[in-house]
Order: structure tokens, then sequence, then C-alpha cells
């Protein structure tokens, strides 16, 4: 039997894997979560008693369905299901899990996104959290970040979040949006024909956000007690807080692609470099990407994206998929969603004038916007070069929450376009690993 593996047991790496059962094959799924689900239908640990409607609102039959399909096929003993495993490394045919090493033929990648952060200054401080970590800690452990939470950044997860964390009683002082209204307008139109009632909802969700929203701000810094930002007009506003939480959208979990040998190229849709794919998600030979860490479009494409990828490795071995023409045009119209949002809620760029020399840029190695356009200047601004020389995104994240804004700041101290400073080359070890399962190597 065709040894297929799946990495990511979200809505992208269910439905690859509920694909493959039917077609008569027994995937092997690795996760990193205790239970499958991945970002969006992230499940609480084993008896927590908060019900779907509060932990997923609209999306709560989507979660339960997911759910429902998955423990079925791990219960039947049709997928081998391996919870807790990191991959953190592939290499000819091999994943590497911990010590553990797993042979495959076919390889599906369903990794996933993570936030994408701009730096402001004081973000290194206690108390300041990712959006997502902020609805992690929401949804995984009924906790809210703090009793005064501001909430900045831009793209869809802001304003979830911000509703999130109201409807669970947090108490929330401001959300800032560094889209302007006008922006959103202008995308606005785009995602409302692609996707009229996700669209709908969305409006009604900031609706309930009220005075608490402001667009077109701007963030100046992150004091000990208070977010200093500056209205749409341009006024210089103050808000107290105790805990802050930022995103701008999601980056692609790109990592285990690279070192399975994926192309990437630039997109400006996204201001970002992602793994070339064809529309099926065939990213190389027994290679398919599928789900947030091919496109950010979202946990319903994500679902399509999976079947896709499964049904391309179930043609590569010569089994026909009679649904892809069906599979193919809801992908499309994900894609100009996307696409119209990605314009709603622009990527802003890192404001170079508005961080100092001393605001820090890596916050795992405490490396400075300053230290980092010495290696620049010194080097030369290419990415890998000013990473090796400042040591930038060699910490604990592996460059997952600096490296974008680092080369954006790259490309603006060089007068340069963002994908002219290159990318960081992916290197095992994709994520953290104890040494000894790093011995027999
Ligand atoms: C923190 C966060 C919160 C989000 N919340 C929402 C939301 O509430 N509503 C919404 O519509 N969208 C949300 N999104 C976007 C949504 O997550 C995605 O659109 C959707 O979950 C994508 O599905 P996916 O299967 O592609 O990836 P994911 O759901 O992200 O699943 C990927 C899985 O792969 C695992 N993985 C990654 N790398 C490895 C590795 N090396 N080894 C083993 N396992 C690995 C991850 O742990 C994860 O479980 C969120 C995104 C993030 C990052």
């Amino acid at each position: 039997m065709t040894r297929v593996l799946v990495v990511g047991a979200g809505p992208a790496g269910i439905r690859a894997a509920e694909r493959l059962v039917r077609a008569g094959l027994r995937p092997i799924v690795v996760d990193e979560g205790a239970r499958a689900g991945g970002q969006i239908y992230r499940r609480p640990p084993e008896g927590f008693s908060r019900p779907p409607e509060k932990l997923y609102g609209s999306e709560a039959g989507k979660a339960r369905a997911l759910h429902a399909v998955f423990d079925a096929m791990v219960a039947s003993g049709q997928v081998d299901h391996r919870p807790q495993a990191s991959v953190h490394a592939i290499r000819d045919g091999v994943a590497h899990v911990g010590a553990q090493r797993i042979a495959h033929d076919r390889l599906i990648l369903a990794t996933g996104a993570t936030d994408r952060l701009v730096p402001v200054e004081g973000w290194q401080r206690a108390g300041v959290f990712t959006l997502g970590a902020a609805q992690i800690a929401l949804k995984a452990q009924g906790v809210a970040i703090g009793r005064r939470i501001v909430l900045a950044g831009s793209g869809p997860l802001l304003t979830l979040v911000a509703t999130q964390l109201l409807a669970a009683g947090a108490g929330v002082a401001a959300v800032l949006d560094t889209a302007t209204l006008a922006q959103q307008a202008g995308g606005g139109g785009g995602m409302a024909l692609a996707r009229p009632a996700v669209t709908a909802r969305g409006l009604a969700m900031r609706a309930r956000l009220g005075r608490l929203y402001h667009a077109g701000v701007r963030l100046d810094r992150i004091a000990e007690d208070a977010v200093h930002w500056r209205d749409a007009k341009g006024q210089a506003q103050v808000t107290p807080c105790d805990a802050v939480a930022l995103g701008w959208h999601l980056r692609a979990e790109t990592q285990l692609a690279d070192l399975a040998g994926a192309r990437f190229a630039w997109s400006d849709t996204w201001a970002q470099w992602l793994p070339v794919a064809d529309p099926m998600g065939r990213a190389g030979p027994g290679l398919y990407l599928a789900g947030d860490g091919l496109r950010i479009l979202g946990a319903d494409s994500a679902e399509t994206a999976g079947a896709l990828a499964a049904n391309a490795c179930l043609n590569d071995l010569g089994t026909a998929t009679p649904d892809t023409p069906r599979l193919l045009r809801r992908a499309r119209r994900m894609h100009r969603f996307a696409a119209a949002m990605a314009q709603a809620f622009p990527w802003p760029g890192v404001p170079l004038d508005a961080l100092p020399d001393t605001a820090v840029l890596c916050r795992c190695e405490g490396i400075t916007v300053g230290q980092m356009r010495a290696a620049a200047d010194h080097g030369g601004a290419e990415a890998n070069r000013v990473k090796s020389l400042g040591r930038i995104g060699m910490g604990r994240c592996q460059g997952r929450y600096c490296q974008l804004a680092a080369a954006d700041l790259i490309a603006r101290h060089a007068g340069l376009a963002p994908q002219a400073v290159g990318r960081l080359r992916g290197q095992p070890p994709a994520r953290p690993v104890p040494i000894d399962a790093l011995l027999e190597d």
C-alpha cells in the first residue's frame, strides 16, 4: 500500500485524510496538537465544558462535523493518528518527528499559518501577545489575557478575536485597525461579491464593537500600562491597558514545504514568499500542499484545498476523482474572496520612521532595529546574510514572528522592493527539538 503522510490535522489535513481513506488508503496523520482540529477548530483539553457554540460561534456546526469525521476514522483504525508530534525535518522521503523517522511515498503538508506581526516599539514587553495566542488562551483554556485589553493590527482575526473576548465577558479597551475605511471599502465590494454571507457576518461582528473600534490608526509605542497611537486624523491617543494582542493577518507556515523541496515565488497579494503549486496543490514529485500553509484563504477554503490535494495524490496514483472540477470552482471563488480581503486589510509595511534604533525587532534574541540596520549596511541587503550577521530569526521561533518584518525593514532601509532582499531559506530543525532526537543523524 502506498505510504501517505499528512502533516497537520486542521481542516485541510482532515479533509485530505478523509479522501485518502475513502479511496482505500490508510494515511499517517501527524499533528502537534493533542486533539485534531487545527487552529480554528482547536479543541480544549478533555474535561473542559465550554460548548462548541461558545468556542466556535457561527462555525460550531463545521467544527463538530470535522471533529466527528476525524475521530471516527481514528476509532476505526482507518487513520494512523500521531498527536503531540512535531515534524522538524524532511529529507529523502523521511519525516523526522522527534527521534522517530516516518518513511513515506507521498507527502501532504497542511501546516496552516501563524500570526503576522509588525514590530511596534515596546512589543517585547510582558503582556503583549499575538491575536492568535489571545484566542487560543480563550478557546483552549477559557482565559482572557488581561482585564483591559487593547487589540491592534488588521485583518479578520482582529474583529473576530475582539468579539469573542467581549462575548466571553472580557474587558476590551480598544480595537485599533491600521486599515483605513477607504481601503476597507475598496476591498469590501469584492469580498461581498465572492462570499456575501461571510462578509455580512464580518460586518455584523464589527458593528458589535461599536466605539471600541478605530480604523486608519498608526501605532506609536506600547508602554508598560498603555498603548500610544494616532487616530485617522493623526491625533495622538493613549489607551490604558494591562494586555495587548497584535496581528496583521497570517503568514503561511512554509518551513516544511521548503525542506521538502517546494519552490517559492513572491506574492504581491500577501506581500510574502509563498510556495509554488498547481491549482490542486502539487508542489513537486509526490509533494502536495493544502490550506493556509499554501495560501491564506481561511478554514472553508482549507477544507476544499485538503480534498483537492488528496485528489491530486490519488490521480497521480491512477485513481479518478470526478468531483475535482466542482472543488476547483469553489477554490477559485475563495481565492477571489481572499484577494479582496487582502486589499481591504492591507499589510501596512513596517513604519521604519516610527521605529527608533533601540526598538526590539527579534523578540527571541533581543535584536534591535539598529543592529539590523548595521548588519544590512555591513553585509548588504540580503535576508540570509543579515540573519547570519545579525542573528535575526535564529531564536526559538526561528523567525516566524520577525522574518517578514525584518525583510521589509531591510528593503526599506536599502530603498529596495521587499522581494529584492530575498527570503530566509528554511533549514532543519523547523521546530525546537531535544538534542537526543538528532543524535542518530
Ligand atoms: C491562531 C489562529 C487562530 C485562528 N482562528 C480562526 C478563527 O477563529 N476563525 C477563522 O475563520 N479562522 C481562524 N484562523 C485561520 C484558520 O486557522 C485557518 O484558516 C484554518 O484553520 C486553516 O486550516 P489549515 O488546515 O490550513 O491549518 P490549521 O488549522 O492551522 O492546521 C494546521 C495544523 O498543522 C500543525 N502543524 C504545523 N506544523 C507542524 C509540524 N511541523 N509538525 C506537526 N504539526 C504541525 C499545526 O499544529 C496545526 O494543528 C486562525 C488562524 C490562527 C493562526
